[in-house]
C-alpha cells in the first residue's frame, strides 16, 4: 500500500488520542499529537509574564521554541527544547490555556509550518482539531470522531483514575467550555471537514473504532 497521511480530528474526549496511536502502530506509522504542540507553547507561556493575548510576544516566544516528537520504547513523545514534557502538559490550568493560545491567530501560524514539515514524508497520522479542514485538506483520508458529551465526559473522568480532583459534573462543563472556545474561534475551528468519514463512538470500544477505521483505509487504497 501506498504511504498515507491520515487525518483524525473531533471534540476533546472522543478517544482521538488513543486510537491514533493504535492505529498509527497497527500501520506501522508516526503518531502527531498536535493538541502536545498548543499544549507545549502553553506550558511555555504559563511559566512567562506573557499575557496570552500578546500577539507579538507570542510570535517571539514561539520562534525561539523547539519543539518535537522523538520515539521512546516505540511512543511518540513530545519534546521542548531538548526536554521531554508529557507529564507537565496534562494538568487542567495547561489544558485550558492551550484552547487559549490555540485561538490566536499567530500562534497557529507557527505551528502549521512544523506541522507542514513533519507531515512531508507521509506515513504518518495526524490527529487533532483542524487536522483535515486546514493543515492538511489534502489528505489521503479524513476522519472525524465524535461522541455524546455524557459519554465524552465520563471517559475523560475514568481517565484521571486517582489523580482527578474534578468531579463529573466539573469535567463535563470543562470539556463543554472547551469545546465551544475551540469551536467558535474565528481561526481554524474545530469542525469537521466535508470530506471526512464520521464517526459517533459513542457506544463503540476502541478497538472497533480501530478496526473500522482499518477497514475503510483498506478498501480505499488496498488494491
Ligand atoms: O487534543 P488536546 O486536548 O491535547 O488539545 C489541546 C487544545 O489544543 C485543544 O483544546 C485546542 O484548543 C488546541 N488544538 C487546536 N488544534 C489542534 C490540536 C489542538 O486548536 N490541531
Amino acid at each position: 500500500m501506498q504511504k498515507l497521511l491520515i487525518t483524525l480530528d473531533g471534540p476533546a474526549g472522543a478517544g482521538k488520542s488513543t486510537v491514533s496511536r493504535k492505529l498509527a502502530q497497527r500501520l506501522g506509522y508516526r503518531y502527531i499529537d498536535t493538541g502536545a504542540l498548543y499544549r507545549g507553547v502553553a506550558l511555555v507561556v504559563s511559566h512567562s509574564k506573557i499575557d496570552p493575548q500578546d500577539d507579538l510576544a507570542l510570535e517571539q516566544l514561539c520562534a525561539s521554541l523547539k519543539l518535537e516528537f522523538r520515539l521512546i520504547e516505540n511512543n511518540s513523545a513530545i519534546f521542548l527544547n531538548g526536554a521531554a514534557i508529557a507529564h507537565l502538559i496534562r494538568t487542567p490550568a495547561i489544558t485550558a490555556l492551550a484552547s487559549t493560545v490555540a485561538s490566536r491567530p499567530v500562534v497557529r501560524e507557527h505551528l502549521l509550518k512544523l506541522q507542514l514539515e513533519m507531515g512531508r514524508n507521509k506515513a504518518a497520522v495526524f490527529e487533532g482539531r483542524d487536522m483535515g479542514t486546514v493543515v492538511f485538506p489534502q489528505a489521503d483520508i479524513k476522519f472525524f470522531l465524535d461522541a455524546s458529551i455524557k459519554e465524552r465526559a465520563l471517559r475523560r473522568h475514568n481517565e484521571s483514575g486517582d489523580q482527578n480532583d474534578q468531579t463529573l459534573t466539573e469535567t463535563e462543563l470543562n470539556i463543554r467550555q472547551r469545546d465551544a472556545q475551540d469551536a467558535n474561534r474565528l481561526t481554524a475551528p474545530l469542525k469537521s471537514a466535508d470530506d471526512a468519514v464520521k464517526i459517533d463512538s459513542t457506544r463503540m470500544s476502541i478497538s472497533e473504532v480501530v478496526e473500522f477505521m482499518l477497514a475503510k483505509i483498506k478498501s480505499e487504497f488496498d488494491s
